[in-house]
């Protein structure tokens, strides 16, 4: 897409956004959109910050760092968000460069973390992954293991475990999924819930998000394979 069809793009998935917000009761502002640019070029990046967007999500360390590091000191409010399954050999890269790692989802990685934080001097901030659908070929902790992981995260972590995620089955209706998400970040008093996409974000936001992860719905049809660099 031009980078002019970005910009509208953005703004109407921003109206589209305070609707939501107003039909739920929910201040404006309560929800903030995560621009999902994975495998579009950094220009798609470039126009979306031009048009006022500092928050993206990136699935893959390798693809994120061509794109992002890069652009940092021109933009100094932009904030990168790990969305995308994490390999505990990728922990190190990510902790270095993402101010947000929303993909939390196993011990292994758990540890991982810790150990590259402690290298890099830095901890991004935590979202644990939850599978609510149980599905096998998806990443994400079990409901039946997501209480006590959060726990032991919360002891590890601290204040920088700040939310959970949830990409619901794409066959199912997703508000059961949402609704849970919003009651295990009530239960464990945490302030961010990260759920709802292009198709599905108003219904999010009706649930309780405070993070939406858009991407289509704002740069169009993805490429099928990551930009080259
Ligand atoms: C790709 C992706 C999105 C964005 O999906 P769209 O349907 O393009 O909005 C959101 N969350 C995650 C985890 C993704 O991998």
């Amino acid at each position: 897409m031009t980078g002019l069809a970005i910009a509208e793009s953005l703004n109407a998935i921003r109206e589209r956004m305070r609707v939501a917000c107003t039909r739920a009761a929910r201040p404006e502002g309560a929800v903030r959109l995560v621009a999902v640019s994975k495998f579009h070029p950094q220009d798609a990046v470039l126009a979306a910050l031009g048009a006022g967007q500092y928050v993206f999500g990136e699935n893959r360390v390798q693809e994120a760092r061509a794109k992002f590091p890069p652009l940092r000191s021109r933009f100094p409010d932009l904030q990168l968000h790990m969305i995308g399954t994490l390999q505990t050999n990728k922990a190190r890269d990510a902790c270095r460069m993402a101010d947000v790692i929303e993909t939390l989802d196993r011990p292994a990685l758990a540890d991982a973390i810790a150990r590259a934080a402690d290298q890099e001097g830095r901890l991004p901030r935590l979202l644990v992954q939850v599978n609510t659908g149980g599905e096998p070929q998806k990443s994400g902790i079990g409901r039946d293991a997501a209480d006590a992981f959060i726990e032991s995260c919360r002891q590890r972590f601290g204040a920088q475990l700040v939310g959970v995620m949830g990409i619901p089955p794409e066959k199912d209706d997703p508000i059961p999924h949402f609704t849970y998400l919003a009651s295990l970040a009530a239960r464990h008093d945490l302030p961010e819930i990260s759920m709802g996409m292009s198709n599905d974000f108003e219904a999010a936001i009706d649930c309780g998000a405070t993070l939406i992860r858009v991407g289509t719905a704002i740069f169009g049809q993805r490429a099928s394979q990551p930009p080259a660099t």
